[in-house]
């Protein structure tokens, strides 16, 4: 099963893709994850995409597309993936598609985890107070601006799935674990 987990900056969509990592024996491809990888092991690609994750702007379309490719090539993918923080641009999702149908593939759910932009920043706040800035780009102004620029350049992408008749809705303002048991009810639904 390949599954894409949507939803703004600090929806948890992490915290759940670990979860299903656990669960579903599916592994995380979280394209933030390998971008903070690569800059911190300061490789060409790290260097070329730092200033944009610390300021909250998208990396170019070529450079992702290119990275999940390669990942979704490893044996560990045979059987699905979870999909983290990529697409977030309808060319993003456009290459998705097309890679995974030479591939045989097809995305089976797109889980949209909804919360609302108030608790997005209480959350960024909270996590500040407990453990201070542990990512360059967790502050409540980034935080603003990557809002900015989910609606702006991701919220789309629920329209194109939504077409595809993909999308399902989970309450991410939920306690962490009834997120959870949501998405596990609406993935056994699926099959
Ligand atoms: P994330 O960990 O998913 O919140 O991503 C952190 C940062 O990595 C984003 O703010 C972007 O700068 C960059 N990034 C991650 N995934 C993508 C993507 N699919 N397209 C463009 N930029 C991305």
């Amino acid at each position: 099963m390949n599954l894409v987990l949507f939803g703004p900056p600090g929806a948890g969509k992490g915290t759940q893709a670990r979860v299903l990592v656990e669960t579903r024996g599916l592994p995380q491809l979280s394209t933030g994850d390998m971008l903070r990888a690569a800059v911190k092991a300061g490789t060409a690609l790290g260097n070329k995409v730092d200033a944009l994750l610390t300021k909250g702007e998208l990396v170019p379309d070529d450079i992702v597309i290119d990275i999940i490719a390669e990942r979704y090539d490893q044996p560990d993918c045979a059987k699905g993936a979870v999909f983290d923080g990529f697409p977030r641009t309808i060319p993003q999702a456009e290459a998705l598609d097309s890679m995974l149908s030479v591939r045989s593939k097809k995305i089976d759910v797109v889980l949209e985890l909804k919360v609302n932009d108030k608790v997005l920043l209480d959350r960024v706040e909270q996590r500040i107070k407990e453990g201070g800035i542990l990512r360059s780009d967790d502050t409540p102004e980034t935080l603003q601006h990557r809002l900015g620029v989910y609606y702006k350049n991701t919220a789309p992408l629920l329209a194109y799935y939504g077409k595809q008749g993909k999308v399902v809705t989970i309450d991410g303002m939920a306690p962490i674990a009834d997120v959870t048991q949501q998405i596990a009810a609406a993935l056994d639904k699926k099959g």
